[in-house]
């Protein structure tokens, strides 16, 4: 009997734990599951920042919006302390490319109501006092971004779903489904079967991999990003900053090809969160290939050349899943009553709560304050396989 839940959630990471609390909140019966640990996926790998201004720019902008908002308000309803503070966000132009490419973004951004400017590379020293920027010709900034603990985030979420009965099982992998009729009746897992009319996948890179369990070929694929980061110093870092060569290259990344872009922060604690390379691949091993570190390094050094000193403490690397088109995957699963997906969205951070939220009107309401036409799963069916 204690195996029977009115949701499962399958993957443990920034979506999984919020939809938990989410579920657990509004008084259904819930479990958890996870193949590793909490936070197994690329939520353990991440600096926890609230990004706004590599949002894409059509149909996520009312959920990007909307999941910003909720951030006010955060640590009041967990009663939790999520580490909340504002940080700008800054992104260094290199080339008059960029600059025509980041320019058409400001505009766009400023008709959504974000407010960003265009500096130029005399004046970045008031921003960014350490930034070298002899070869810049000047960046985009926006100072209303924002940083939380990414650990504090999910800790909160997860110990207030316990709090309302919510279920957790780790080092449990859902290897398969009970089907019956085209509704969903719950999960095989190596522990057992768990049954549940509802059944939501917040699995990031794996979610192909579990698509195909039920003959859906959804087409995620995944970069494997690294990152590193230093021992403690003295603040020195005020923004998020990340190349605009991000924007140059899009997000796509050929198989095998190593691409590095400089992504840097300081944590409150003083360490500097350095990275990050990419390539995009087909296993999921979280080993930092050893063309990353020097590859990242070259990127952050050349504007923080004084830094060549510190010590790196660790590294590490980690799958996130992208379907290609900027958008995530979110709402019921067509053809398969009861079954659900949340994953692959391009900022994850901003719009967690949101997505908890989201996905408990759903299944409780069977509408959401979120329109997710645009989000439907069946979009990224890849036909030729
Ligand atoms: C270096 C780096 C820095 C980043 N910085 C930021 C940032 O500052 N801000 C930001 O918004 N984003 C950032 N990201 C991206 C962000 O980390 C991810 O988008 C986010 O963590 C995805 O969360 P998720 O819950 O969707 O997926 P994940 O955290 O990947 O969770 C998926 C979970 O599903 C589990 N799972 C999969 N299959 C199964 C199965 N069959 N059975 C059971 N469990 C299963 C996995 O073990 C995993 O724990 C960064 C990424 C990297 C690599």
């Amino acid at each position: 009997m204690d195996q029977v839940f009115d949701a499962i959630i399958v993957g443990a990471g920034y979506i999984g734990c919020s939809i938990a609390y989410h579920l657990c909140s509004a008084g259904l019966k819930t479990a958890i599951f996870d193949q590793g640990s909490l936070a197994a996926g690329a939520s353990a790998a991440n600096y926890g920042n609230i990004q706004i201004q590599d949002m894409e720019l059509t149909k996520s902008v009312a959920m990007t919006q909307m999941g910003r908002a909720l951030f006010a308000t955060l640590e009041d309803e967990l009663d939790w302390k999520i580490g909340l503070r504002q940080i700008g966000g800054l992104l260094p132009i290199e080339n008059e490319n960029q600059w025509a490419i980041l320019q058409k973004r400001q505009a766009a951004l400023q008709k959504i109501g974000i407010h960003s400017e265009l500096i130029s590379a005399e004046n970045l020293h008031e921003i960014e006092p350490y930034l070298k920027e002899s070869s810049l010709l000047g960046a985009l900034y926006h100072e209303q971004e924002g940083q939380i603990d990414p650990f504090q985030l999910i800790w909160g979420y997860t110990q207030r779903a316990k709090q309302k009965g919510l279920k957790e099982f780790y080092y449990t992998q859902v290897c398969g489904f009970d089907l019956q009729n085209n509704r969903i009746c719950g999960v095989k897992t190596t522990q057992g079967n768990f049954n549940a009319k509802k059944v939501i996948l917040c699995t990031g890179a794996y979610t192909r991999h579990l698509g195909q369990l039920i003959g859906r070929n959804w087409n995620v694929h995944y970069v494997l990003g690294q990152a590193m980061v230093t021992e403690p110093v003295d603040f020195i870092i005020h923004n998020h900053i990340a190349s605009a060569s991000f924007f140059e290259e899009g997000a796509q990344v050929k198989k095998g090809t190593l691409i590095a872009n400089m992504a840097i922060s300081q944590s409150v604690h003083g360490h500097i969160l350095v990275g990050e390379s990419m390539y995009e691949a087909d296993h999921f091993k979280t080993h930092v290939p050893a063309a990353s570190l020097p590859a990242i390094t070259n990127c952050w050094l050349r504007y923080f050349p004084f830094l060549k000193k510190l010590r790196v403490l660790r590294s590490w690397s980690a799958a996130v899943a992208d379907v290609g088109d900027g958008l995530p995957l979110l709402g019921p699963v067509a053809s398969l009553e009861g079954l659900y997906i949340a994953t692959a969205f391009r900022s994850t951070v901003i719009i967690t709560p949101l997505v908890g939220k989201t996905i408990a009107q759903i299944l409780t309401t069977g509408q959401s304050d979120l329109d997710i036409t645009s989000f439907l799963p069946e979009r990224i069916i890849d036909e030729t396989n």
